[in-house]
């Protein structure tokens, strides 16, 4: 292991899981380790650091861990865009395409107020399709995203275009 470590040495990846054939990039690593967590917060909220945001974001689940440490630096409040049935209070939800079949994600209706600045977090950007449903559930709500900030992207899979298509500042750590 180099003296010194980026991200990616942080990161691991399992072949054949969920399913055979995909190559899984396991952030766990990433999580456990005091440098390789502090790194990657620190680098998440970098471009937004000097920005008004009101709220943090984060996808389920990888989005929590990263979202709530990034909202504790930045000292905003937190927000999570949940899969369906989990949130306890009154939602919105929005539908999204999986590579088989479909799912949904929720917000809680009252999470987030028209005006406020949003920085959504997830740790990896792959098709773009969950991070499309959180920003639409955000926009719904009339909240204004300034970025969307990923530890992972796999340029290969389009998410990155797919969300500049649609006006977003993408942030992401590495490939
Ligand atoms: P997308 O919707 O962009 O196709 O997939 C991204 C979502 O699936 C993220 O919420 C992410 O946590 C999860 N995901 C897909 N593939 C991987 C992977 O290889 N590693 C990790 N850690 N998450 C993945």
């Amino acid at each position: 292991m180099p003296a010194t470590r980026t991200i990616q040495d942080y990161i691991r990846t399992i072949p054949d899981f969920p399913h055979e054939g995909i190559m899984f990039r396991d952030v766990t690593t990433l999580f456990a380790d005091p440098r390789g967590f502090r790194m990657a917060i620190d680098q998440l909220l970098h471009p937004y650091a000097g920005l008004r945001i009101d709220k943090v974001v984060g996808l389920e689940a990888r989005g929590f861990i990263l979202g709530g440490a990034v909202a504790h630096q930045l000292g905003t409040g937190f927000v999570p865009v949940r899969k369906a049935g989990k949130l306890p209070g009154r939602t919105i939800s929005q539908d999204y395409q999986l590579e088989y079949g479909n799912a949904t994600v929720e917000l809680h209706d009252d999470a987030i107020e028209a005006g406020e600045t949003i920085l959504l977090v997830d740790d990896l950007l792959a098709t773009g399709g969950t991070a499309e449903a959180g920003i639409r559930l955000i926009e719904r709500l009339g909240g204004k995203i300034a970025g969307c900030a990923f530890v992972v992207d796999l340029p290969d899979l389009g998410g990155r275009a797919r969300l500049e298509a649609m006006g977003m500042d993408v942030h992401v750590l590495c490939a």
